[in-house]
């Protein structure tokens, strides 16, 4: 969080490092400056580490899932604000610096098309990073028909989710959050303004649940009522932050109450992540999209140096070991730049990379979003056209992802925390 937030910046970073920063710290400060609380900061904890702070603090443990409820379901944000603790309890717990510490949202831009982009406050750091707020998704991870269960998939409640648009507590078709997983990102893809940060630091377990946690809360959305849809698909590449990246989705699923089958993660194509991530318990396991982005080794190496490490095939294979849920599918996002990945013979080999995965899957072809500096061309309609029917004919399963919030700087690829409106 910011300056003006006290203790979740600075002093928070050594507590989560761990107590022993704390404590060697309390060595070093002189006895006299009393007011130097270190903060314990809450949100990003799991409901068994909030149980073991609560008997630090000498409470019983059921005391940590009230904390729990009241961070992850409440959304609370500060201590004072746990009505399900005594008065007592939360003054004693604020003497000893326990803060929420949740990610802020600092600024909103609001697209012509209702798309909100959002730059949001870390706590580790003092760097923002960006979320997106899509109220009826892009047509590209929702939408296609393949998660049209649930109150409000019919075409009859996604009108009525257009009437209703303004009112921010009524039910919406299925809207999507993008969340980001790092402070820029290493992986240097040619055509992605977000690789011109490049990587500043990773996101904490807390900062990237946070960002969502944030966003219901702006948002008003029920859980269990609105139909959400998560796309890890905002800034950084989330398999190199993999740890926190999963603690994250963990949390969101078990505390927050969001369905894994209603998240998308989405990879440039990191082989030792997807393994690991395939081995992952379907009860937390989001489903999982590829950057293929290129029909073949030589033009994806070219716009996509990471696939001099991990080649096309090498990543299309590593993806085969998943045991997909009964309906669900693999994504190949790919990205129609002009003259460079869009031609009709592209598509065909595209087909045939997905055949080679073996695997229930379809194809979201993104038409390159432009941003400044990044020597591509948009491609023309009749190509994206041309290229969809090639697939089709191919028998692929394809959609074309709706560019949402262009107009902000919110569509894939143009997150660079632009702060023109
Ligand atoms: N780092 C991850 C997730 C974030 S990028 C990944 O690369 O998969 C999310 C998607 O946006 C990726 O499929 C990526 O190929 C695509 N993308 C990046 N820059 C883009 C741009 N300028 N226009 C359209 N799509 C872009
Ligand atoms: Fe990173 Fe994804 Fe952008 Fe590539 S496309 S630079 S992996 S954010």
């Amino acid at each position: 969080m910011g300056a003006g937030n006290g203790f979740c910046n600075g002093i928070a970073k050594c507590s989560m490092l761990g107590h022993s920063v704390a404590s060697k710290y309390t060595q070093i400060v002189p006895s006299r400056i009393t007011d130097l609380t270190p903060s314990q900061p809450l949100f990003g904890l799991s409901r068994a580490e909030l149980a073991a702070q609560m008997a630090e603090a000498g409470e019983p443990a059921w005391r940590g899932q009230q904390l729990a409820e009241a961070i992850y379901r409440q959304r609370i944000q500060s201590v004072g604000e746990i009505t399900t603790f005594p008065k007592e309890l939360r003054d004693r717990l604020r003497a000893k610096g326990w803060n929420v510490c949740r990610t802020r949202i600092a600024q909103v831009f609001r697209s012509v098309d209702g798309t909100e982009r959002y730059l949001v406050e870390g706590v580790a750091g003092p760097e923002t990073v960006e979320t997106v707020w899509m109220p009826e998704g892009d047509d590209g991870e929702a939408g296609d028909g393949s998660e049209d269960e649930g109150p409000f998939g019919s075409a009859q409640d996604r009108d009525k989710g257009q009437r209703d648009e303004g009112q921010r507590d009524s039910g919406r078709a299925r809207a999507t959050i993008c969340v980001s997983s790092q402070v820029g990102c290493a992986v240097n893809c040619q055509f992605c303004l977000t690789a011109k940060l490049g990587l500043q630091r990773n996101l904490t377990t807390g900062e990237i649940a946070g960002q969502v946690v944030a966003v219901l809360d702006r948002q008003n959305v029920e859980i269990g009522r609105d139909r959400v849809n998560l796309v890890f698909m905002g800034m950084g590449e989330p398999f190199l932050n993999y740890d926190n990246f999963m603690a994250a989705v963990r949390l969101l699923v078990e505390e927050v109450g969001l369905s894994p089958q209603r998240m998308t993660v989405s990879t440039s194509g990191i082989v030792p992540g997807i393994l690991r991530f395939a081995a992952e318990p379907p009860e937390v396991r989001p489903k999982l999209a590829i950057s293929l982005n290129a029909p073949d080794n030589a033009v994806r190496s070219q716009v996509m140096p990471i696939n001099r490490k991990w080649s096309i095939e090498a990543v299309v294979d590593a993806v085969c070991g998943i045991k997909l849920r009964p309906r669900e599918r693999v994504t190949f996002e790919y990205v129609l730049l002009a003259g460079v990945t869009d031609l009709p013979e592209h598509a065909r080999l595209v087909a045939r990379l997905v055949r080679r995965s073996g695997l229930p899957a379809k194809v979201n072809l993104i038409a390159w979003n432009p941003g400044p500096g990044i020597p591509y061309t948009m491609p023309e309609p009749a190509a994206i056209e041309r290229f969809r029917q090639t697939l089709r004919a191919e028998g692929v399963s394809v959609y074309l992802r709706r560019p949402r919030g262009r107009d902000i700087y919110a569509a894939c690829g143009q997150l660079k925390r632009t702060v023109e409106g």
